[in-house]
């Protein structure tokens, strides 16, 4: 099994975790689990589960979300004690944990039967360890047998002939090694990796997959010498007043949202931005600061996604969220840097509060996708508004 060298350290520190998984969102449990709750001979449990535990309507998975456990007013799990430990593990152990609850913050995926493992950033021990060096070079260790998979993929499955899925391993991995190549700037990285998406659903569309790999590489290379020649940022001209615009219904989308860390940076960064004390030169030296935390964030991420391939119906819609994704935390660093605030401390979490906003969020990805299409914002007028564009 392929993991990222971080993994090889993670632990969860259970009673002293700073933002516990069991606060802010809604406990799913699989259906197995849920027919072990109705069977528990604690008495006290018993009582909990038949006042707590509720059969989901909306289930789109029994092996994932079945049934769910209500949050108390402060929006903490039910079960989860005065000490931040959970009563199924304490009472009856660990094998009572649903499969949501044993697995997390773990992502695990099989592509073309290679299981891979890594972790969403909604874990703040996840991000203290990304901001590594190393974090994101791979290891293989024996495989593990994982109770969810997130993606079980196969290039070779004939839905997917003639389709871009078929060179899934291909272009996720040019965009991993792209978006961790720090010779470029983050912002300029965020950009190449857009154009290669662009560039792959635009020969997907006119049935030129076989070329992919080749016209992708002569992308490659058309970015280098542009820097060898130029030494410049490739994303300019970029206009901060168009992007302030851009980016202020986004933004909205996701608030106020259930997590107080994030609502907290977000109320600093969003006053700044809106009296227009802010510059883009503050937010290129930000991120240069924290080029080894960001760049792994984005590497995880792409890598956990399999991006541009699970976020969204299509890539053109995962590549809008990417950029929406990024537009909002460049906006908020923009915002957090103008105020004095943009230390390691409090993007770590933002990072990992805006990732547990994000990825929690019931409809944030529908009515963002719906807000671009209402005001005709296509993937390239995005990138243009985020980051600027060469014509
Ligand atoms: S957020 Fe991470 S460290 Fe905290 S309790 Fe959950 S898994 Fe453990």
């Amino acid at each position: 099994m392929k993991i990222p060298k971080y993994m090889t350290k993670f632990k969860c520190i259970g009673t002293p975790c700073e933002d516990n998984c069991c606060v802010g969102w809604d406990v799913d449990i699989d259906e197995k689990t849920f027919k072990k709750y109705v069977q528990i001979g604690d008495k006290q449990l018993k009582r909990d589960v038949n006042k707590y535990v509720s059969i989901n309507p909306y289930s789109y998975d029994p092996n994932v979300d079945f049934a769910f456990i209500s949050l108390n007013e402060q929006r903490r799990c039910q079960f989860l004690n005065s000490e931040n430990l959970c009563l199924f593990h304490k009472i009856v152990g660990e094998a009572y944990l649903s499969n949501v609850c044993a697995t997390f913050p773990r992502i695990y995926n099989r592509v073309d039967k290679s299981l891979e493992l890594s972790a969403t950033a909604s874990c703040p021990e996840v991000v203290k360890l990304l901001d590594d060096e190393d974090a994101m070079s791979f290891v293989q260790i024996s495989d593990e047998a994982p109770r969810l998979m997130s993606y079980d993929l196969s290039q070779g499955d004939k839905r997917y002939r003639g389709l871009l899925p078929s060179k899934l391993l291909f272009l996720r991995n040019l965009l991993v090694k792209t978006i961790m190549d720090r010779s470029y700037p983050l912002e300029d990285r965020i950009y190449m990796i857009s154009i290669f998406v662009m560039k792959a659903f635009d020969m997907e569309k006119k049935n030129k997959l076989d070329q992919l790999e080749i016209v992708l590489e002569r992308e490659v290379l058309g970015f280098k010498e542009l820097y060898e020649e130029n030494e410049c940022v490739i994303g300019n001209p970029f206009d901060l007043g168009v992007f302030v615009e851009l980016t202020e219904s986004i933004v909205e989308l996701l608030l106020p949202s259930t997590s107080d860390r994030y609502n907290e940076l977000v109320s600093i960064a969003e006053a700044a931005v809106n009296e227009r004390e802010i510059t883009p030169e503050a937010f290129t030296l930000e991120i240069a600061k924290e080029d080894t935390l960001l760049t792994n964030y984005y590497g995880n991420q792409i890598y956990r996604t399999l991006f541009p391939f699970t976020e969204g119906t299509h890539v053109e819609d995962a590549l809008k969220l990417f950029l929406v994704r990024y537009a909002i935390l460049k906006r908020h660093m923009i915002g957090l840097s103008a105020d004095g605030k943009m230390t390691k401390d409090n993007l770590s979490k933002y990072l990992q509060s805006f990732s547990k906003v994000f990825e929690h969020h019931k409809h944030f990805e529908v009515d963002v996708l719906e807000l671009l299409k209402m005001n005709k914002i296509n993937s390239k007028s995005l990138l243009k508004g985020v980051i600027g564009i060469i014509e």
